[in-house]
């Protein structure tokens, strides 16, 4: 009896082996009809829990401690959202309505995003169900990003010693302008970022290895370019961490991209990132990013399949010794 309690309990830690960060208060307000579906995260949430996710493995995020925030972004702009005095022009960049639930959303989910890296460092891998907004700068906002997280978290991770190298694998569909700025001069940081070039942002930043793609560009081209890239940069780099910023947007029925990938060349994006980064052994941090699709259910399928690819991969590399235990 003792012995089939063993396995029926292995079998269910087995069920997800590594952590998700995420929060009840992962809510924007009342966005009224804006393009952000941020309900996405709740119906992820949902649907992790009815496919067999316990309560325990969700980690709760927290609101960073101030000198965290300051090692990406200046004193003036914290103040500045803190006290909700920002400009019609800066509101304007943003792209989203200013509330004090917006913004305690932000700061919770930069805490999230470093919950997730103490998780991956543990355990191999973490997924955060929110995070990843990229086009967040040092001193301002942007195309509804208001604070960098993995910039924050990175940056954490580092000040604290717990890594020397890190990488950002960014397949948004909208170039990480904000990361790539912050991170531009940082010793031992890679950022990757592939991206459609003829949409937001205009102006591009410059990532440590940029891949453009053009409207139209389908799955074939995507990954192509995509596997041609990432396994070098993985071998040349070889990173004590890696965010890798799962955006569901470069698909085929989003509103704001029009780059034509499929849910499955999504997967296999998926499954090129994350297995070339768990058979290394190399910690993985997943953010989800953006994702406009005009069904939303869409954008929770193909964050859900990244998941799933996660799980696959994990569950490989963990018993052939690569990677962590969940403890
Ligand atoms: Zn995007």
């Amino acid at each position: 009896m003792a012995v089939l309690k063993n396995i029926i309990k292995r079998f269910q830690k087995d069920k997800f082996p590594f952590q998700f960060v995420y929060s009840d208060s992962y809510c924007l307000g009342d966005l009224k009809n804006h393009v952000f579906p941020v309900e996405k995260y709740r119906l992820v949430y949902e649907k992790l829990l009815a496919i067999g996710a316990e309560k325990k493995n969700f980690i709760e995020p927290f609101v960073p401690a101030e000198k965290d925030l300051l090692r990406v972004h200046s004193s003036k702009y914290i103040k500045k959202i803190k006290s909700g005095r920002l400009s019609s022009s800066e509101l304007m960049a943003l792209e989203l309505p200013f509330s004090k639930q917006a913004m305690n959303f932000f700061f919770l989910t930069a805490g999230g995003t470093i919950r997730a890296s103490e998780a991956a460092l543990r355990d191999g891998l973490c997924v955060h169900i929110g995070g990843g907004f990229h086009h967040a700068f040092s001193d301002h906002g942007e195309g509804f990003c208001v604070l960098n997280d993995v910039a924050i978290a990175l940056e954490k991770m580092m000040a604290e010693k717990k890594i020397k190298k890190a990488m950002v694998v960014d397949c948004d569909v909208h170039q990480g302008n904000g990361t790539a700025a912050i991170l531009k001069e940082k010793k031992n940081v890679f950022t990757f970022s592939i991206h459609q070039m003829d949409i937001y942002p205009a102006e591009k930043a410059s990532s440590s290895l940029d891949v453009g793609l053009w409207s139209g560009d389908g799955d074939d081209e995507y990954l192509a370019a995509l596997s041609l890239h990432i396994p070098r940069i993985y071998e040349q780099h070889q990173p004590d961490l890696i965010y890798y910023l799962a955006g569901a947007d470069p698909y085929q029925k989003d509103k704001l991209g029009d780059l034509n990938l499929t849910q499955k060349g999504l997967e296999q994006r998926d499954q090129l990132v994350i297995e070339q980064a768990q058979k290394r052994g190399y910690p993985l941090v997943i953010l989800f990013a953006g994702g406009y699709a005009l069904d939303v259910r869409d954008v929770v399928s193909i964050h859900l399949n990244t998941i799933m690819e996660a799980r696959k991969n994990h569950k490989r590399w963990r018993k052939k010794g690569v990677l962590g235990i969940l403890k």
